[in-house]
């Protein structure tokens, strides 16, 4: 299913200011209660599992935590696309966090059979959508390449008769061991690239890989209230995983058009509505245009220009279902730029009232000439 990819500190609930040690400190509960040894047959909690260390991975880096508090996800993708760390699976997590668990009766380095199977990789795509369907929610097709199993030779690699041989660098467990300084790292093998056996009588369709390309269109469901630069995840429709492995997940990069009246900020929308000097001294009712539809706004006698009047709950819906935003109206005072007679007479009457020290008459072409060669003009 389609969902939108949590806020990192959301995720370590912790607050923006947090120190390393508290991040630390509540990544350490999390990943302790989702521990895949204590959630034995939970998806669920692996997924969690996986989302704290991704968090934890850019939290716990001084420069990526700076990038990400500033541009959000996509100040931290990683090669493949994807914000934060690329974690395939939980031992690899283990490889890179594993002495933050010593102490808690799990095993650093888990012992799981190497070269079995892995999960397919992650693909990334975008859909562009313009602000009235990301306020309602809207069906898109997505369309983009993904690797399958290869037809011909069942995700193999092998030419069909002949069979894969055991990897002799890392004996056939698709990770090697390396010991630096006081760290031992375990990495995927660079003889075999982790599967654990080499191929010698390549498949002709995908040349070894075992993987071969296909197009695929998905209709995606974006949800209400979307906003620019978030993230849908499609669970299972990336890559196809090897031997057995489940397959990688699709990302949906959401880019909302800016509209020509409305800007937004999360919720909240805003617009400008010029109102005349009448309206703002006398009181009004005016209407303000909606993304779908406008609605009356009424205007107090003696408004002043750039007073913001709000509008409640008709700004964006919150697409993680809370509370939609209300639509933020500044009114702009226009003066008119040119007045017929009737007009210009009423405002004179206005100036005697208010004792306006105003120009006595519009000025005749000649004498702004004047105006114009002593410098003595208007702007
Ligand atoms: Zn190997
Ligand atoms: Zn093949």
């Amino acid at each position: 299913m389609a969902s939108i990819q949590r806020d990192y500190y959301e995720v370590l609930s912790v607050a923006r200011s947090a120190s390393g040690d508290e991040i630390k400190k509540s990544y350490k509960k999390l990943a302790i209660q989702y521990h895949p040894d204590r959630n034995k047959d939970n998806p669920e909690a692996v997924e969690k599992f996986k989302e704290a260390a991704e968090a934890y991975e850019v939290l716990s880096d001084d420069e990526k935590r700076s990038r990400y508090d500033r541009f959000g996800h996509q100040g931290v993708k990683g090669a493949a696309g994807r914000g934060g760390a690329q974690f395939q699976d939980v031992d690899e997590i283990f490889s890179v966090f594993g002495d933050l668990f010593e102490g808690f009766g799990f095993g650093g380095t888990r012992n799981r059979k190497r070269g079995g199977p892995q999960q397919g990789a992650h693909v990334q795509s975008a859909i562009t959508i313009d602000l009235a369907a990301a306020a309602t929610g809207v069906e898109r097709d997505v369309t983009f390449k993904r690797k399958k199993t290869c037809q011909k030779c069942g995700g193999n690699g092998s030419e069909p008769g002949t069979t894969p041989e055991t990897c002799n660098y890392c004996g056939g467990h698709g990770q090697v061991v390396q010991a630096q300084g006081f760290f031992r790292m375990q990495t995927t093998c660079p003889a075999c690239r982790g599967a654990g056996q080499i191929v010698r009588h390549k498949c002709n369709t995908c040349f070894g890989s075992g993987l071969e390309s296909e197009e695929v269109t998905l209709q995606v469901k974006v949800p209400a209230g979307i906003d620019n630069g978030m993230q849908l995840c499609i669970r299972g429709e990336g890559e196809s995983g090897r031997q057995g492995g489940p397959r990688g997940d699709l990302y949906v990069d959401i880019r909302v058009k800016e509209h020509a009246l409305f800007q937004r900020e999360g919720t909240q929308l805003m617009c400008r509505i010029p109102i005349t000097y009448t309206q703002a001294a006398l009181g009004a009712n005016i209407e303000v245009p909606l993304l779908r539809g406008s609605e009356p706004l009424d205007i107090p006698a003696g408004t002043q220009p750039g007073e913001v009047f709000r509008l409640r709950g008709k700004g964006m819906p919150d697409p993680r279902g809370g509370r939609a935003g209300d639509m933020h109206v500044e009114v702009q005072l226009v003066v008119p730029k040119k007045l017929d007679e009737e007009h210009e007479q009423a405002l004179r009457k206005l100036a005697e009232l208010e004792e306006a020290d105003v120009h006595s008459h519009r000025k005749s072409w000649l004498e702004k000439l004047k105006d114009l060669i002593t410098g003595d003009h208007e702007e």
